[in-house]
């Protein structure tokens, strides 16, 4: 064996595989940029390090559960015009998850509250957070299977393993008591502990109702909204409006 080959082994049996992988291209680098032996372990060092980082973004990104097509660069806001970039671009420092505060987006059908949701969602990934992204209706057949097997506890403990849930469309459709009350047990463990996204048709005005005012009502709607950044989005749908004739 050369002892490129032998090196090259040896760095695979340490797991330091992007060094392993990326031996001959490094040599040269230090090489032709004259650098110091120092100079040379730091780059091995930043080269693993920099590849196990967008290997575990790409790993975040599959598991995160976003619909890809939707990002904040194809967000129109001429279109919208009830919220600002710079608005949106506040939240990108991501201190609302740092702080475990959650967003709301309310408004009517079609107005961009899923797509902005998603888009700060794969920006939160690519800035490396844990994110999962659920639709209301998703995620209570899920927390409900888990409640049939007796897992709801172990299921919300996964769930809690990520940095930022975004729930989807909460309010479009009734959800039963035990629905009802898997919520307020998945939204009591992640209450200042992990942050929420969530979209929502209905205004704080409708969520008594939407909770049928049961004893999980007030509980879950105190602890969304406390430490909460809401926008109210408003206009016409941008569905309608690619329809309309110019
Ligand atoms: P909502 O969740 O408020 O019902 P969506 O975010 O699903 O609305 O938006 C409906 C459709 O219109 C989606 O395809 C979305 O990408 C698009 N859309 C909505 N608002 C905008 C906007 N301001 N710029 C670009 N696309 C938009
Ligand atoms: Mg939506």
């Amino acid at each position: 064996m050369s002892a490129l080959e032998i090196a090259r082994t040896q760095y695979r049996a340490l797991r330091l595989n992007a060094i392993g992988h990326n031996l001959v291209d490094l040599v040269a680098r230090a090489e032709a940029g004259e650098l110091s032996y120092l100079d040379f372990a730091h780059l091995l060092a930043e080269h693993e390090l920099a590849e196990r980082a967008s290997t575990r973004i790409e790993r975040h990104r599959r598991a995160s559960g976003l619909p890809t097509g939707k990002y904040l660069e194809g967000f129109d806001y001429r279109h919208q015009t009830t919220i600002s970039k710079r608005q949106v671009n506040t939240l990108l420092d991501f201190s609302f998850i740092d702080n475990r505060e959650n967003i709301i987006f309310i408004g009517p059908p079609g107005v961009g509250k899923t797509h902005l949701a998603i888009g700060i969602g794969h920006k939160a990934v690519a800035s490396g957070y844990k994110v999962l992204f659920r639709t209301a209706l998703d995620l209570v057949e899920d927390l409900e299977l888990a409640e049939m097997k007796g897992e709801l506890k172990k299921r919300i403990n996964q769930l809690a393993k990520f940095d930022l849930l975004v729930i989807d469309e909460l309010g479009y459709l009734p959800m039963t008591p035990q629905a009802r009350f898997n919520l307020f047990q998945l939204v009591n463990t992640l209450y200042e502990y992990r942050s929420i996204i969530l979209t929502t048709n209905k205004g704080f005005a409708d969520w008594g109702a939407f909770f049928h005012h049961d004893n999980v009502a007030i509980p879950i709607i105190d602890r969304i909204i406390h430490h909460s950044n809401v926008f109210m989005l408003g206009g016409e749908s941008y569905r309608l409006r690619q329809k309309m004739p110019e």
